[in-house]
């Protein structure tokens, strides 16, 4: 069986942005939404820098990582990517066991009652 090395995914940190790293964004694209590809009309629309790979999914705080979104186009984005960080959450917990069963096994570990040698059940 082949080893597959995977490093852990947390969430990343998020640093507040000057306005000059605003424009740096913002100049990155031209003024195109990275989620639909729209142009934002930054007068009349309100935009965001947006992370691509969301942070909480382990996506850099970097300005590759980064790009102006629609704010309306970015809540979809940021409630389906909520969606997909509480998933790999509970897969994380699972996974690492950090939770106990809510259905022990009878007589199990983790159960109050234990099975002797002799076959009698007796309070642990
Ligand atoms: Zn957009």
């Amino acid at each position: 069986m082949p080893f597959i090395a995977t490093n852990d995914v947390g969430t990343t940190m998020r640093r507040k942005l000057t306005p000059h790293q605003r424009l740096k964004v913002w100049e990155k694209t031209g003024g195109v939404c990275v989620l639909c590809e729209c142009a934002i009309d930054a007068v009349r629309e309100r935009w965001i820098v947006e992370h691509l790979r969301a942070l909480e999914l382990g996506g850099d705080d970097d300005f590759g990582n980064m790009g102006p979104a629609h704010e309306i186009c970015a809540r979809d984005k940021t409630r389906d990517d909520h969606r997909r960080a509480a998933h790999a959450k509970r897969q994380k917990i699972r996974h690492l066991g950090a939770e106990a069963s809510k259905r022990p096994l009878p007589c199990g570990r983790n159960s109050p009652w234990k099975r002797t040698l002799s076959g009698q059940i007796v309070p642990r």
